[in-house]
């Protein structure tokens, strides 16, 4: 078997055992003589793997009582409205714009409430988190994205509130890469193809004195969070296979140590690759180095005449994956190189992107 080192920004990389034990019960899961993606939602088989789902979801993150975990679709752009529509209160909410995703959900945010933007790093091409952030009260809600895919940035430090207005987080790229302090949260949303699952479920975690009895008026059945709640996620039916192989990843995550354990090995992979970053005189890390993500690891060369760098990165691009190491390209909007690194991305993979890194600029000065 050969597998190649993938390093896309999502969907990415799974857990290799997590894909083994998928296939061995692809046919036949456990004796039911089905595939979990023929089962009823509601069989007996079935109950037991998203209640498994929920439940390490909890354990490991260390979630709350009072807080709901909802398995939703439609992924981390449905929330975008979502939010707004079942957070609305007096009808302002402040936003927190540090990349291209808080972007997207600002607009969408607008169609439903008053948007007011808390802090911003745009100018700066969204190189960094802006510091010392507050927020002064009077909100519905104010919004960060946690962790910024596309500009490999994250947030370490919180906003203050000035009142007791929820934070809610974006964190469809890091949940799971580290410890989250749940609580620091009235709401957590993420899609699953980065650091959970296969896409296809949404995870919302919500602190259950945010969720209305009625949301926003117009607002769809399927985009009410209470509908979801008071169905335990089986309003309709659930995205039932992805849930399963999130019920896997999980089991995985556990296995290795945790969110400690997931933090200990994501900081030794990001602290290779940026210190290589550092150290060198070909390549550069594009984000400032205080608002680094673990997650994404966005760098180009050094080459200065625009014409060059791009022939080169298109050259870089090219040759790693001739190497086995997939999906480096940055995102189409800012082109350059991107290396995903998520929880499922093994040290070997950095080790093996850092030594064709040398080759290539060796051979390309
Ligand atoms: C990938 C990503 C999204 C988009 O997720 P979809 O599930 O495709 O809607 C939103 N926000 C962040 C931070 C992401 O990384």
């Amino acid at each position: 078997m050969s597998r190649v080192y993938n390093f896309s920004a999502g969907p990415s990389c799974l857990p290799l055992e997590v894909l083994q034990e998928a296939a061995a019960e692809m046919t036949d899961y456990r004796g039911s003589g089905q595939s979990v993606m023929e089962m009823s939602h509601r069989s007996k088989d079935y109950e037991p793997i998203i209640q498994n789902a929920e439940t390490k979801l909890r354990t490991l993150m260390n979630i709350p009582d009072n807080y709901k975990v909802l398995f939703l679709q439609g992924g981390a752009s449905t929330q975008f409205a979502m939010v707004p529509m079942n957070l609305y209160r007096k009808g302002t909410a402040a936003y927190v714009d540090t990349g291209v995703w808080s972007d997207k959900a600002i607009k969408e945010a607008k169609k439903y409430l008053n948007v007011d933007i808390a802090a911003s790093s745009k100018a700066d091409t969204y190189t960094y988190i802006p510091e010392n952030v507050s927020i002064p009260a009077g909100y519905d809600y104010a919004h960060i994205t946690l962790n910024n895919t596309i500009m490999g940035t994250r947030w370490t430090v919180l906003p203050k509130i000035a009142d007791n207005a929820p934070l809610v987080t974006d964190a469809s790229s890091c949940i799971l890469s580290e410890p989250i302090d749940v609580t620091q949260f009235g709401l957590i949303y993420a899609g699953a193809q980065k650091n959970l699952a296969p896409a296809g479920v949404t995870v919302v975690i919500i602190r259950e004195d945010l969720i209305p009895e009625t949301p926003l008026k117009g607002t769809p059945t399927m985009l009410t969070y209470k509908i979801h709640s008071d169905n335990s996620s089986m309003y309709n039916t659930p995205p039932c296979y992805t849930i399963y192989i999130l019920g896997k990843v999980l089991e995985w995550v556990e296995r290795n140590g945790g969110t400690e354990g997931m933090k200990k090995r994501n900081e030794e992979k990001a602290s290779l690759l940026y210190s290589y970053l550092d150290a060198s005189n070909f390549y550069r890390g594009t984000a400032r180095k205080d608002s680094r993500s673990l997650m994404n690891v966005p760098f180009v060369t050094q080459e200065k005449d625009p014409e060059k760098a791009a022939a080169l990165n298109k050259k870089f691009i090219s040759e790693a994956a001739a190497a086995g190491l997939v999906n480096l390209a940055g995102h189409r909007l800012v082109g350059g190189m991107r290396a995903s690194i998520y929880n499922a991305m093994d040290i070997s993979g950095v080790k093996a992107l850092i030594a064709f890194m040398e080759t290539f600029a060796k051979e390309n000065k």
